[in-house]
């Protein structure tokens, strides 16, 4: 028989893991697929100190410790990498390059990864002196100069993060002396920090080195002037962007930056695909939030399977009645009732009532989620 899954969760970050054990728990047949590490971007964070009830873990072991919930709930954790996706049906179908994968409902919960700016040296040097997370790497530079490439919230506090082990930071910013994209207070810490200096009116032209890093070249943007700096480190802190270039021919709709547009639901653009983590544009990026927004998408799917039961039980290939109604329309209940009372004297085996809000996903269905009084649509 052929294997479909209630809910397929792409991505086993935080926000996958996090929906894996709500799915599983409301005993959905469930499947993670993960291309990478178990545990997602937070896995490569060394210490984690602001997950509420656990005062101080690893990524790694919070990753860890939220898969193996998962799978004692009944989610089962395939490594698998998705590069194409059919979405617009009934049955959802996911290609890997070996396999295909078919569910009712899908989560997406595909995080970001590091921008990547293109500089001359900086692939070549990845790993061996270009850096995109300093909670992972910044150890490796103890004692030694670094380079930080941005000024936003992420590198002005991953900037400070460094200079606990580096003898020198060197934060390169686009902007005239003084000004920094991230907040005032850690702008003003970072100025009070000995260890950190800043290059104004910059950016970096090139990385230099023989098997690492070993110097730069930093050209001023008002005079410019090329300056050769040496340093052992250049950590890039210059955006996030979402995982969801296998997404970009579909139909699913995503913002200019990549994000997955979705409602407070986590509901994307179509019937039975959800969104949760940071591959969503959101206020706060952080393990808790992307945590919860596994649940709110795993229950809101869950609510999404019954929805699409009752159409598929009591709808579809059916001689019924649907009469759909705002429940703050009381009058629409009424004529709704007389209404059924003729129909089923003749017309229609049964009467079903979709009160558009709280059953939106058959409402959109047959797009009747905006209507302002009852209507009926007789299905045979
Ligand atoms: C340096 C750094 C330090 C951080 N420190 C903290 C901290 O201390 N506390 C905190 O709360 N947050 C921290 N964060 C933020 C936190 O890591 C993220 O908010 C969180 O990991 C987001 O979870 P997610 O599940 O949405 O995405 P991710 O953790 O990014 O997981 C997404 C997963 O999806 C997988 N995936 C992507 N595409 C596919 C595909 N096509 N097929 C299969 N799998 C796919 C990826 O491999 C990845 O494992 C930090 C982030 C960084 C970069």
């Amino acid at each position: 028989m052929e294997n479909i899954y209630d809910l397929i969760i792409v991505g086993a970050g935080p926000a996958g893991l996090a929906a894996g054990v709500y799915g599983a728990r409301a005993k959905m047949k469930t499947l993670i697929l993960e291309k990478g590490t178990i545990g997602g971007m937070a896995a490569k964070t060394t210490e984690i100190v602001n997950y509420p009830g656990i005062p101080k873990t690893s990524g790694e072991k919070l990753g860890e410790v939220m898969s193996k919930h998962a799978e004692k709930l009944g989610a089962t954790i395939v490594r698998d990498s998705i590069r194409t996706v059919e979405l617009n049906g009934e049955i959802k179908i996911l290609k890997s390059r070996r396999k295909e994968y078919k569910a009712r409902s899908v989560i997406f919960a595909t995080g970001t990864r590091p921008r990547v700016l293109g500089i001359p040296g900086e692939v070549d040097f990845k790993g061996s002196g270009v850096a995109y997370c300093a909670t992972c790497d910044a150890e490796f530079f103890s004692n030694q100069e670094v380079i930080v490439v941005g000024s936003g919230d992420q590198a002005i506090e991953e900037g400070m993060f460094i200079s606990k082990y580096a003898s020198k930071v060197k934060v390169i910013v686009l902007h005239d002396e003084g000004v920094l994209d991230c907040n005032r207070l850690s702008a003003e810490e970072a100025f009070k920090n000995p260890k950190i200096e800043f290059i104004w009116n910059s950016t970096l032209d090139e990385i230099i080195g023989d098997e690492s890093v070993e110097r730069v070249k930093v050209k001023n943007l008002k005079t410019g002037n090329i300056t050769d700096i040496p340093c052992k480190g250049v950590f890039f802190f210059v955006g996030m962007i979402p995982n969801t270039e296998f997404l970009e021919e579909t139909e699913l709709k995503l913002d200019k930056r990549g994000h997955i547009e979705c409602d407070s639901l986590l509901n994307s653009s179509i019937s039975g695909v959800f969104v949760a983590g940071d591959v969503r544009e959101k206020y706060l990026k952080q393990v808790i939030t992307a945590a919860a927004d596994g649940a709110i998408a795993a229950v809101a799917a869950e609510k999404y399977l019954e929805e699409m039961n009752i159409y598929i039980n009591r709808i579809k290939d059916k001689n019924v009645a649907i009469g759909f109604w705002n429940s703050l329309d009381s009058d629409g209940l009424k004529y709704l009732s007389e209404k059924e009372k003729e129909l089923r004297e003749n017309d229609v085996d049964d009467f079903i009532y979709v009160d558009i809000r709280k059953n939106k996903h058959l409402a959109k269905f047959f797009n009747k989620e905006n209507i302002d009084s009852p209507e009926l649509v007789i299905n045979k």
